[in-house]
């Protein structure tokens, strides 16, 4: 019986406000109901705007650091430069 309901079960996404059925949320073991309250089209619409953001923060964060270090960037030896862009180019082709 409870596994009938369980089956037959529907969610409304809190963030499309759309009914779905349970398999069209992703599960959650610390959910109440075991199953996240986005859909798994929110969900991975939520990634990839997470992703986005977190992507402009690491440029800007390694902007700030290469702007700190200049001097160190500098001391780099040149063989070693080389060295990776070589190996850069290889991977690349
Ligand atoms: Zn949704």
């Amino acid at each position: 019986m409870t596994e009938r309901i369980m089956g037959n079960m529907t969610k409304i996404c809190t963030k499309c406000s759309e009914e779905k059925t349970a398999d069209a949320f992703y599960k959650n073991k610390n959910a109440t109901d075991g199953l996240y309250s986005y859909c798994k089209q929110c969900h991975k619409k939520c990634v990839v705007t997470w992703c986005n953001n977190h992507k402009e923060k690491h440029r800007s964060y390694v902007m700030t650091w290469a702007e700190n270090n200049k001097e160190k960037q500098r001391s780099y030896s040149a063989k070693s430069y080389r060295k990776k862009v070589a190996l850069l180019k290889l991977r690349n082709e």
